[in-house]
């Protein structure tokens, strides 16, 4: 059987009702108790690591959660986080990144609805971790509404619906049926040596194009190291913030452009607009969400890969 690391750190299936709104309640051990059959399937330690929203959560959370998981990784099989929906993307991207030749399971999970209300989806978001923990899955991923989601490929796109990620620009890694059946797909086994890299930049900042965005905000951006720019379809600057994107480039900063659409690629040869940012020196970031982007330049690790 299965030895499982539980990290609990908040997050609305956490939460109970206050006078200000949902707000995290729940330790590791009330969670479970939501899940009896939990010890026919895995062997659970448990560490409340912190009990905030997930709006709350920061880098250094973030570092705290992928140094527990390092610290402790010869003494379990796998390792499981309950964490709110609204940045799990950012943390799940940030794990993948810095738990690099990870060959066990670092699952993360969250809910919609607080565990134990009616309709909640927090039993079975949980409930399946610990099944696809069971399976013989490795790598980091989030598990949510029968998906499994590798870290670096997820977004959230719905605030309300029960099933509010997708896997963007990648396959799923398996699914879970509503008995519980686990399927996971095909994945190259891990070589090199499980390592953790630790964040090293975090100077950047994230620009929205807009219809009319005021150019004197690029005079403002020489401050950061690094600059994603959201654009608009497969990417381009343009015309009237092309000077502002020149001499931020010349002051050292690197500029990166990414789309506004969900999937497909930026692609800075398609359009003139595209190969003038690209000339100027702006970095197609290809398929990579924001979140894998963020993360990647955290790390000093931003590729082509995905
Ligand atoms: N605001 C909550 C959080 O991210 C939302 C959720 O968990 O679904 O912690």
């Amino acid at each position: 059987m299965k030895h499982v690391l539980f990290i609990a750190t908040g997050g609305t299936l956490a939460c109970r009702q206050s006078e200000n709104g949902l707000i995290p309640a729940l330790t590791g051990e009330d969670l479970l108790t939501f899940l009896p059959g939990i010890s026919t399937l895995c062997t659970v330690a448990i560490e409340n690591l912190f009990s905030i929203d997930s709006t709350d959560v920061t880098t250094a959370h973030r570092t705290q959660m992928a140094e527990l998981i390092f610290k402790e990784y010869a003494n379990y099989d796998g390792f499981i986080i309950s964490h709110g929906t609204d940045t799990l993307s950012h943390t799940a991207a940030l794990l993948y990144h810095m738990l690099r030749n990870i060959d066990k399971p670092v699952l993360l999970t969250g809910a919609q609805k607080p565990i134990g209300v009616p309709n909640s989806d927090a039993e079975r978001n949980l409930l399946d971790t610990f099944r696809v923990i069971a399976s013989g899955y490795h790598g980091v991923a989030a598990v949510v509404h029968g998906r499994i989601i590798r870290g670096n490929h997820l977004v959230k796109v719905d605030c309300e619906d029960m099933d509010p990620f997708r896997s963007i620009n990648a396959p799923l890694e398996g699914t879970i049926d509503l008995d519980g059946t686990v399927h996971l797909y095909p994945k190259a086994s891990v070589s090199g040596t499980f390592k953790l890299v630790p964040v090293k930049d975090t100077s950047i900042f994230v620009l929205k194009l807009i219809p009319g965005l005021n150019p004197d905000i690029f005079s403002m951006l020489s401050a950061y190291s690094h600059v994603i720019i959201e654009g608009y379809g497969s990417g381009g600057i343009p015309v009237y913030l092309e000077n502002g994107l020149k001499t931020l480039i010349e002051q050292g900063t690197q500029v990166y452009i990414t789309t506004e659409c969900l999937s497909g690629s930026v692609d800075l040869t398609k359009y003139a607009v595209g190969c003038r940012a690209a000339s100027l020196g702006a970095i197609s970031l290809g398929s990579h969400t924001i979140a894998d982007t963020v993360a990647s330049i955290l790390c000093g690790t931003l590729t082509d890969e995905t």
